[in-house]
């Protein structure tokens, strides 16, 4: 199978990346390790397809290198979808993801247990050149907790309950990884990849 670059200069997404596509068999590596940098990409689209495309199409440009990029989010249904796709900027620019994750909190302080519904969805684009795209999307379903439960993952993590109840700041990583949105989507990208002949 032919390498990928991660197009991402979020460690903990090239992370998560590595522990999943690495059993798989796919050799996906960061910017920083085949010696490019990404620069900040503009991620002005409307749905988190878009900006995957957008961030995807970015790396590719800048390096030649087949690109997978993710754009992911946390939708609150009693927030009307919000964060979704401003998930990373949630309360403006500059905050940390522990303040982030606090303001969501007082957010939702007054919602109770039975509307507290949320999923964490995940975009994935995966440029092989510019007329041999992939893109497709993982869901994780769960609610939001009253508060936080542990500090393990990254960004929301440590506020996010799955279906089953498990706190994704809980976890093992390996556990996450089993149900997790960019899990689901990883492992749908690699059940079309392994079919591609020319790719081996
Ligand atoms: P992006 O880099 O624009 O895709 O930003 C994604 C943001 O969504 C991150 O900065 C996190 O705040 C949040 N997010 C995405 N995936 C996860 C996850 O697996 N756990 C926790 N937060 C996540």
């Amino acid at each position: 199978m032919i390498d990928f670059l991660i197009a991402s200069n979020n460690a903990h997404k090239v992370q998560e990346f590595k522990r999943i596509l690495a059993p798989l068999g796919i050799n996906a590596i960061s910017a920083k390790e085949a010696g490019f940098d990404l620069g900040e990409v503009a991620e002005d689209g409307k749905t988190f397809r878009e900006n995957a495309f957008i961030k995807a199409e970015s790396a590719f440009l800048r390096t030649g290198l087949p690109s997978v990029a993710d754009d992911s989010g946390l939708c609150v249904d009693a927030l009307d979808g919000a964060p979704g796709i401003f998930s990373a900027r949630y309360g403006g620019e500059g905050l940390s993801d522990r303040e982030r994750t606090a303001l969501l909190l007082k957010n939702m302080q007054d919602v109770p247990e039975s509307q507290r519904t949320a999923r964490f969805i995940c975009s994935i684009c995966c440029m092989i050149n510019h007329e041999d795209v992939i893109t497709l999307e993982g869901v994780c379903e769960g609610s939001i907790a009253f508060e936080t439960c542990g500090d393990g993952g990254f960004g929301y993590d440590p506020v996010f309950i799955t279906s089953e109840g498990k706190c994704f700041g809980s976890i093992p990583a390996q556990e996450k990884d089993e149900v997790s949105h960019r899990g689901v989507a990883l492992r749908s990208l690699f059940e079309i990849l392994k079919d591609r002949k020319d790719l081996i």
